[in-house]
This record gives structure tokens, sequence and C-alpha cells, in this order.
């Protein structure tokens, strides 16, 4: 057979120009973003334009030309003008650790296959326990984002505190977990793949600061057991996605406590504030929780994906996926850290641990506290000014870099505003100049931004209020 093709996928040479070459395109590419001389934050296209380009880019583009078109029509994380999801613009350096995963290919489920990843994955899973106070019966490690080690924790939690076998034997009883009303949808996506179905989720209603209302606690509790449920767990958000406000972890804990029930503090937002004296307590209390999720991929920038899931107790993360898998791992109930594969969802995973050795090698913890602090500073700087503004209103007084406002004038109905809103946010999306999101509130519309840009300046967030203003003037006309 000829192997001519397969030798030049293979060549050296002709990697190392191609790297090369990407490497310089990033690297203008960042330049042009955080200088701004590049203008455009979202290429915006309507989804059947973008389809129909990369068919034909598949039938008669220069494949020359494809990173660069790559490059200039995906949305611009690292713009100071893009303040919209909660995902980081990533540190470049580690742009270099995931070119090191993705070449080594290391897939870590056991020891053979990760001999580095495996222990610098327990170094940085230590760091973070300590970090949140747990002593050193705790431990942990990385997974595919904070959707799965959601999902892995609320498994941790029915292993360790439902009344019976249900890995082995099935849902033969109704068990239920308690969450805000607030909470990232994937808990109760999780919730549902686990097979508690629609009574499995108990939704607790928040405060007017939309958070979870702890005064309700015991009375659902009391309640769902009345009904049958056995709730086994609560989640305490940290923050909350769309609002950014967090729950009072420490009233949650003693909860947890009381009732001798699992607690689960998601943190994938807000959880890197461990590393922030100013900002630390936000998160009073997660030191109760019997688990902990940080997505590194939002406030520690690191590219997508990655999250640190922490035990208090690891022996508990022993326990979650009790299964055989006889030609890979030791049935053994040993608690062998180093494969991996054990404690995880995952049977090959990236060597996501890269980023944060590398960072935290590169610029100490340190720089994790810069981060969170600057970027939560600017998230109650640009509440002020929202505060100060004539047309403007609040949804609430942020606790982090989540900031949810929205433009008003008199005589306009709630409907009408509602839709005025998202009328100036499709507007700024289809120009393209800055990137924002919205969200609907107790059924109110809201503009919404997540600064996480360190390099957003007071003077971005004043154009960005004047933009609003503008749109809304051109659309009441
Ligand atoms: C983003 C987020 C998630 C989901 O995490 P992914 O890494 O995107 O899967 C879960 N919970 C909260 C509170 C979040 O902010």
């Amino acid at each position: 057979m000829d192997l001519s093709l397969l030798r030049s996928v293979y060549a050296p040479k002709d990697f190392k120009a191609k790297g090369r070459e990407t490497i310089d395109l990033i690297s203008a590419h960042l330049y042009n973003n955080l200088s701004e001389i590049s203008k455009t934050v979202i290429p915006w296209k309507n989804p059947e334009e973008a389809h129909t380009f990369w068919e034909e880019f598949l039938k008669n583009g220069d494949i020359n030309t494809f990173q660069k078109l790559v490059l200039e029509q995906s949305t611009s994380i690292h713009h100071p003008k893009y303040i919209g999801h909660q995902v980081a613009p990533t540190a470049p350096i580690t742009i270099v650790s995931g070119m090191l995963s993705a070449f080594l290919n290391n897939g870590m489920a056991i020891y053979e296959m990760g001999m580095v990843a495996n222990p610098i994955e327990r170094i940085i899973t230590d760091l973070l326990c300590a970090k949140i106070g747990y002593d050193t019966a705790a431990s942990g490690f990385l997974t595919s984002g904070g959707t799965l080690a959601n999902l892995t924790a609320l498994l941790a939690a029915r292993a360790a505190k439902a009344p019976t076998d249900i890995w082995n034997n099935g849902n033969t009883i109704q068990l239920g977990v308690m969450v805000s009303e607030e909470a990232h949808y994937c808990i109760e996506r999780a919730v549902k793949i686990m097979g508690l179905g629609e009574k499995g989720i108990i939704k607790i209603p928040s405060t007017s600061t939309f958070q979870l209302d702890t005064s309700l606690l015991q009375e659902y509790y009391d309640n769902a057991l009345a009904d049958g449920i056995i709730p086994f767990a609560i989640v305490g958000s940290a923050p909350c996605t769309a609002t950014g406000m967090f729950d009072d972890l420490e009233v949650i804990g003693s909860f947890a406590k009381k009732n001798d029930i699992w607690f689960h503090a998601d943190g994938a937002h807000g959880g890197a504030a461990i590393f922030s004296p100013t900002y630390v307590h936000t998160l009073k209390g997660i030191e109760k929780a019997d688990t902990v999720i940080i997505d590194g991929h939002k406030m520690m920038m690191m590219p997508g994906i990655t999250t640190a899931i922490l035990f208090k107790n690891n022996n508990n993360s022993y326990s979650t996926f009790s299964q055989k898998a006889d030609y890979l791992l030791d049935q053994s109930n040993d608690q062998d850290w180093y494969n991996s594969g054990k404690r995880t969802f995952e049977c090959t995973k990236n060597m996501m641990c890269l980023h944060w050795f590398t960072l935290l090698k590169t610029y100490g913890e340190q720089v994790f506290d810069d981060f969170v602090t600057c970027l939560y500073n600017k998230g109650k700087e640009f509440a002020q000014m929202i505060l100060d503004e004539d047309h403007f209103e609040l949804a609430v007084q942020p606790m982090s870099n989540i900031v949810c406002f929205r433009y008003i004038e008199k005589g306009l109905s709630p409907q009408q505003l509602d839709e005025l809103n998202q009328a100036i946010r499709q507007q700024i999306l289809e120009d393209g100049n800055f990137y924002i999101v919205q969200t609907k509130l107790k059924g109110t519309h809201y503009l919404r931004v997540t600064i996480m840009n360190p390099f957003t300046t007071k003077e971005h967030l004043k154009e960005l209020v004047a933009l609003v203003k503008q749109k809304a003037g051109l659309l009441n006309n």
C-alpha cells in the first residue's frame, strides 16, 4: 500500500511551518484585538449564511486561508469590547499547553498513559483544596467542564447519601436534589440524567436579589419528605449564572449538616475567588461543602474546557463509579489516585492540568487574584455607572463581574420595555462592535454583561452606555 499520503500527514517539517504560521496569525489577532485596531468583536452572520459559506469553502476554498478565516469569523473574546458570556480570554501561554496536550494525547485514565498529567493534577487539586480551607482528607481531580463536574458531584452525593445502592440496583425510590430556581440549567439536566425525573428537582424560590431563599429550606425539605421524595443533596450556586449573585453557602451548609444531606457548591464561575483576599468573602461557608467545582475556563484564564471537582473527603471520590472494566482498571478498592479513570466520567481525557500548572508556575497564584479582583471591581464600577444614569436600571446590585441592567423610559408598558431592550441587544449584536448578552429575570428582560477582560476600561463601558441610549433613541422614533 502507498503510504505517501500518511507520510505527509506526519511530516515534522510541514508541521513546523504550519505551526509557526498559526502562532504568527494568533499573535497578530491578539494584538489587533487588545489594541482595538480591529473594531469588530463579533462578525455577525445569520446561521444559514454561515452554513452556506463553509459548505462552499469545503468545495472550493483554499486551505491556506482557513486559519485566518476561522480567526476572522469567530467572536473575539480577547477584544476589550467583548463583555458577553462568562468565558475567559485565554492567557496565551495556555495555548501552548493546549498544543502539548493535543500532541501527546496521553489520555490519563491509567497511570502509564498519564505519568505527567496524573501527578500534576493531584498537585493542582490539592492546592485548590487548601485554598478552600479543606483539611488533608480532601482532594479531587479535573474533568471536562462544569456540567460534567456537577453531574459527577451529584452521583458521588447519591452514592454517599441515598438509602439504597442505586448505582447497582437502579432507582427503586424517589430521590430529590434541592436547588435554587436560579441555578444553572445543568443541575436539572444532571438530575434528569440520573433518572430522578421532574419530581427529583426540588426548586427553591429565590429572594428579590435572586439568591436562594434559605428561609424556605426546611419547609421545602419537609414537604418533599411528605410527598415521598427523599432529598439527598442541596446545591448552592457561587454565583448563579444569570445574575452573578451568590447563595448563602454558610446557611446552606448548616442546613445540609442538620438534615444529613450532601452539600454541593457550584463555584463554576466564582470559585476562583478563593485566590482573592478582597472577594473571598463571597464564598463564605464554602469549606462546609462536601464537593466544590471551579471552572478554569471562566475566571481563571484557561481554554475550555477544564473544571476542578474537589471533595472534602476524598474517599467519596472513589465510590462514584464502582464499575468493572477489567481490561483497563484494577477492580480493587485501592485509592490509586494515579489511575484517574477510576474516578472520572471520562475514559480518555485531555491533559487539562497543563494549563493550571503552566499559569501557576509562570505567574504564581497572584495572577488568579489579580484577574478575579480586577474583574469584580469592574462589575461594581459599571453598576455605579448605571445607577448614575437617568434611563437605566440595575436588576440587582452585583456581587461579581456579571451585571444585569436595562434601559427604561416613562410611559412604556412592561411589555414594550422588554421588546425595546431585546431590540437594542439585537442591533448591538448585528453591528458587532460590542458583544453583550441578555437574560430574563423573574419575567423581565434585561441586558447582561460579564466583564471578562482586564483591559476593558471605564471608557469602554461609558461607550456601551452611550450606545444603548443611542439605539433606544433610534428605536423609539
Ligand atoms: C458555566 C456554569 C456551569 C456550566 O459549566 P460548563 O463548564 O460550561 O459546562 C455550571 N454552573 C454554573 C454556576 C456556571 O456558571
